[in-house]
């Protein structure tokens, strides 16, 4: 299902989470990768560090990649992206106007606020969907790493509920 070559950079979108999270906010990574397996960008939660709801991982990535994303859309080249978590419905967005071609990540985010797999189950934007090919949690050990990071981030003081009930004390 996925390669070796996948997991290095699953991997490495694993070790951008652990970043995110010992800067404080959403343990979520993201690489982007082209076709020839050289990694074009590396993408990791800002929320909390930049103070931007939308600086998701995915996106981060997408915008680290700057005009190498345009030449692979005029192309046609099949880049992969690779996140540590589904993406959300925001970075799913992305994807599809990224024109990504193949999408890897570690863990479903039923309970939280995974899209890919909402969205294309929707049946909106069939014919975008239907060009990517996705892969959700290919890998279990990676798959648990991740698990972890989130159970981590549970405890964090930026996490919304200690922001909330931080917030409360003072009310
Ligand atoms: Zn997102």
């Amino acid at each position: 299902m996925i390669t070796d070559r996948d997991k290095v950079f699953l991997q490495m979108a694993l070790e951008e989470a652990e970043m995110a999270l010992q800067q404080n906010t959403y343990p979520v990574g993201a690489i982007l990768v082209d076709d020839q397996y050289n990694v074009i960008a590396k993408g990791r939660n800002r929320v909390h560090t930049a103070k931007d709801a939308t600086a998701h991982a995915e996106i981060d990535a997408i915008r680290n990649a700057g005009e190498a994303i345009f030449d692979a859309k005029i192309h046609n080249k099949a880049f992969t992206l690779y996140s540590s978590l589904e993406p959300c419905p925001m970075c799913t967005g992305g994807i599809l106007f990224a024109k990504i071609q193949r999408v890897v990540w570690l863990l479903n985010d039923d309970m939280g606020f995974g899209g890919y797999q909402k969205m294309k189950d929707s049946a909106i934007f069939n014919t975008k969907f239907n060009r990517i090919e996705a892969i959700a949690e290919p890998d279990v050990e990676l798959k648990n790493r991740q698990l972890e990071l989130m159970r981590q981030w549970e405890q964090n003081s930026n996490h919304i509920q200690h922001l909330r009930s931080a917030g409360s004390v003072n009310v």
